[in-house]
C-alpha cells in the first residue's frame, strides 16, 4: 500500500525500511508534521503512518478521509492525540504499536532517577574542565527511600520493580492494580497517601481527562519537601507553571522529565540555531536541579525495530482485510 510516513526522522527511515524488506509497500517519507497545513500531501494515500506529535484531530481526519486515506496507522503507543470518535465516523482505521520497548522507557526513567539525584550530568561537565570539586554534587541514598509510582502497567510495573531491586519501599497507584506489583511487595496506596509519603514520584499512568494536570499545585502541596518528581509519561500529566512555582520554593528539590505539555514545537528538532520563545520551558532550564530530555525514552535500537516492524505488519494485515491492534474510540487509555 502507498504510505505517507509524516515526521520522519533518519532513523525512521532506517528501520521502516528494513522492515518492508521485501518492498512489499511504498513508502513516501515526509520531514513534516501533519498538521492541517501538510495534511495535502497525503493526498491519494490510503495510508498514514503518524508519530506523537502530528495533529489528527477533527479537521486534519476530515480531510484526509476526503482525499482517500482509509488507515491512520500510528508509530506509537500513544493516541491521545487523534480524535478516535471522529475517525469512527468518517470510517478511518486507527492501529497503533501496543508496546515496543517498555523496559528501554523504564530504563531510562532510572538514568534520569539517578542522574538527577548524583548529578552526573553536571559532573560530566565539571571534570571535562579539570573541576574535580565534590561542592553541590551530594545525593542521597535510593536504598531505603520510599518511591511512589503513578500508573503500574506495562512501563511502571519495570520502574516499580528496578526501584524495589535498590531497596526502596516502593507505593503505588492504578486504577487498576496490577497483580505482579503487588506480588513484588508493591504496596497499592491513594494518590494523596503516596504524593504525601514518597521521596520520589514517577509517572507511568497516560494522558486522559483523569489525568490532565494529575500533579497540579495541590498535589504539590502534599508532596514531601524537597521530593524528586519524574515524568516519562505525557507532558500533559503535570501542570508546568504548579511544578515551576514548587521549584522556586523547593517544596520540588528535583525534577526529572523526557515529556513536556508543549512539547511539540521543540521536541524532536534541532533548534540550536533558534530562539527558543516558549518562555516557560527555558526557565526550566535556568534551575540546577531539572534535567529535561527530549522525549527519548522510547529511542531504543529494540524499540525502533518492534515499531517499524509492528507498523509495517499493521499495515500489511489491513490489506489482508484485517485489522490488527486497532484503537478503539471507546478506550480510555491515551498512550
Ligand atoms: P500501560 O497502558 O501499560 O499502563 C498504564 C497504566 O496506567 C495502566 O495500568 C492503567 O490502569 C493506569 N492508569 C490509567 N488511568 C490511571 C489513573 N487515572 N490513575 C492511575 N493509573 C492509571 O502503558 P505503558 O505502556 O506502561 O505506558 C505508560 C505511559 O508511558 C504511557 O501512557 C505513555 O504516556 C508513556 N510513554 C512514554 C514514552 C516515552 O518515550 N517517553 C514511550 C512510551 C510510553
Amino acid at each position: 500500500m502507498k504510505i505517507a510516513v509524516f515526521s520522519t526522522k533518519s532513523y525512521d527511515r532506517t528501520f521502516l525500511d528494513g522492515a518492508n524488506l521485501q518492498g512489499r509497500h511504498e513508502l513516501s517519507y515526509l520531514e513534516t508534521r501533519l498538521t492541517l497545513k501538510t495534511a495535502p500531501l497525503a493526498a491519494g494515500f490510503p495510508v498514514v503512518a503518524a508519530f506523537v506529535n502530528d495533529r489528527l484531530d477533527e479537521e486534519v481526519l476530515e480531510l484526509l478521509a476526503k482525499q482517500g486515506t482509509r488507515l491512520i496507522a500510528l508509530r506509537s503507543a500513544g493516541f491521545n492525540h487523534v480524535d478516535l470518535q471522529r475517525a469512527d465516523q468518517l470510517g478511518l482505521t486507527v492501529v497503533r504499536v501496543p508496546a515496543y520497548s517498555p523496559h528501554g522507557v523504564a530504563e531510562h526513567t532510572i538514568g534520569l532517577i539517578l542522574s538527577l539525584n548524583r548529578k552526573i550530568h553536571r559532573a560530566f561537565n565539571r571534570v571535562r574542565e579539570g573541576n574535580f570539586s565534590l561542592e553541590g554534587l551530594l545525593g542521597f541514598n535510593l536504598y531505603g527511600k520510599t518511591a511512589g509510582v503513578i500508573g503500574t502497567g506495562q512501563i511502571g510495573a519495570i520502574v516499580a520493580q528496578i526501584l524495589t531491586s535498590f531497596g526502596c519501599r516502593v507505593l503505588a497507584h492504578d486504577i487498576e492494580p496490577n497483580p505482579t506489583c503487588s506480588q513484588a511487595g508493591v504496596s497499592y496506596v491513594s494518590v494523596d497517601q503516596l504524593l504525601t509519603e514518597s521521596d520520589l514520584i514517577t509517572l507511568h499512568c497516560p494522558l486522559t481527562p483523569q489525568t490532565q494536570h494529575l500533579i497540579g499545585s495541590a498535589a504539590v502541596t502534599k508532596m514531601k519537601r524537597g521530593v524528586m518528581l519524574i515524568n516519562t509519561s505525557r507532558g500533559g500529566l503535570v501542570d508546568t507553571e504548579a511544578v515551576l512555582a514548587g521549584l522556586k520554593t523547593g517544596a520540588i528539590g528535583y525534577l526529572g522529565l523526557d515529556v513536556y505539555e508543549e512539547e511539540g514545537d521543540l521536541f524532536f528538532e534541532d533548534l540550536s540555531q533558534h530562539v527558543i520563545q516558549d518562555d516557560v520551558f527555558m526557565r526550566l532550564l535556568t534551575f540546577p536541579n531539572v534535567l529535561i530530555t527530549g522525549h527519548q525514552a522510547f529511542f531504543t535500537r529494540e524499540a525502533m525495530e518492534k515499531i517499524a516492524e509492528t507498523t509495517i505488519s499493521n499495515v500489511t494485515a489491513f490489506e489482508d482485510g484485517r485489522v490488527e491492534n486497532a484503537v478503539q474510540a471507546n478506550r480510555f487509555i491515551a498512550h
